[in-house]
């Protein structure tokens, strides 16, 4: 596999062959972790790497941080300062997803020995093509998997262990010949996705869970609200019903990885006319500029990567 010449870790730039951690530390450090996961686009004509709202990624790291009572030892800037400088030192020239990840290390010492923990924090990237204007659609499966509850786990936070949820609906929706699944919550009302939220289209409004569903507090779903409401959309967050999907215009899965991802038929009921809807298709058109650096209203949530400065071996 190819690697990036280096990873971020723990206050430093190094090369990856070094970053290495000893076996006995991998359960109980991933069981404490929390991550983000953020996309950078590469835009030829301006020979330009955009970072999507890195600010609000990391800071929503920092939240996550906070949330289950990892130490914080890197502040916003300092972490800015090495997602770029990661994305410079690798020449990153493509479509990037970027993996900050924040755990418990030091976790060989007493199992409650909290004095004893530390917190640790990497950052990693890898290519991810982007599949906007690609005219991707999905099927999917009400899941028999309840989304995990605010009781239970932290549903807002990009908590490492609450992907086991997803992936058990995803694996069941698979195995029963659908592409990807939608959770309910626990009072039954529709909550999200695996990895990405919901919205919906009926009627020319557009519908999406709110932050108390059981949802993350997703910055994709964030910018779309804010880009539909400026292009004079009504727009609703509020409880959804699952019924209300099958009767939909349109339905579409969004998300840093899932972009902006069409589902044309939940459960065997062909949503609409089981194509891709104008609204959707619409707001894919002008996600994918925003994304690029291609128009300028929204300039505000993208970083450039400066050229690549000169690295010292
Ligand atoms: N829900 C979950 C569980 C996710 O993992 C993600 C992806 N981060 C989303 C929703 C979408 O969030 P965002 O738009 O911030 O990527």
């Amino acid at each position: 596999m190819d690697t990036p010449k280096y990873l971020w870790w723990n206050g430093e730039r190094r090369p990856w062959n070094e970053c290495v951690v000893h076996v006995s530390e991998i359960a109980w450090s991933t069981v404490g972790a929390v991550f983000e996961g953020i996309r950078a686009y590469w835009n030829p004509e301006d020979e330009q790497l955009y970072v999507f709202r890195l600010d609000e990624h990391l800071a929503r790291l920092l939240r996550s941080q906070k949330l289950v009572r990892l130490p914080i030892h890197y502040d916003l800037p300092t972490l800015k300062q090495a997602v770029l400088d990661l994305l410079a030192a690798n020449d990153v020239r493509e479509d990037t997803y970027i993996f900050p990840l924040a755990y418990t290390g030091n976790t060989r010492v007493q199992r409650y020995d909290r004095a004893g923990f530390d917190s640790q924090l990497y950052i990693t990237t890898k290519p991810m093509a982007s599949h906007l204007g690609t005219g991707m659609t999905q099927s999917a499966k009400i899941s028999s998997w309840r989304r995990i509850s605010e009781d239970v786990m932290p549903p807002r936070a990009k908590n490492i262990s609450n992907y086991r949820n997803g992936q058990l609906a995803r694996m069941e929706a698979g195995a029963d010949g659908y592409d990807t699944a939608i959770l309910l919550n626990r009072n039954g009302n529709v909550s999200e996705g695996p990895g990405a939220c919901l919205m919906f289209v009926r009627d020319g409004v557009l519908v999406t869970p709110d932050l108390t569903a059981g949802i993350l507090e997703s910055i994709t779903r964030d910018a779309l609200l804010q880009m539909a409401r400026n292009l004079g959309m009504p727009v609703q967050e509020r409880t959804v019903d699952r019924t209300e999907l099958y009767l939909a215009d349109e339905v579409f899965l969004c998300g840093t990885a899932a972009e902006i991802s069409p589902v044309t038929s939940i459960d065997h009921y062909e949503i609409g006319d089981g194509k891709i809807g104008p609204v959707t298709h619409r707001l894919d058109q002008l996600f994918e500029e925003v994304l690029r650096g291609r128009e300028t209203t929204y300039a505000r949530w993208r970083t450039p990567v400066d050229a690549p400065v000169a690295i010292e071996a």
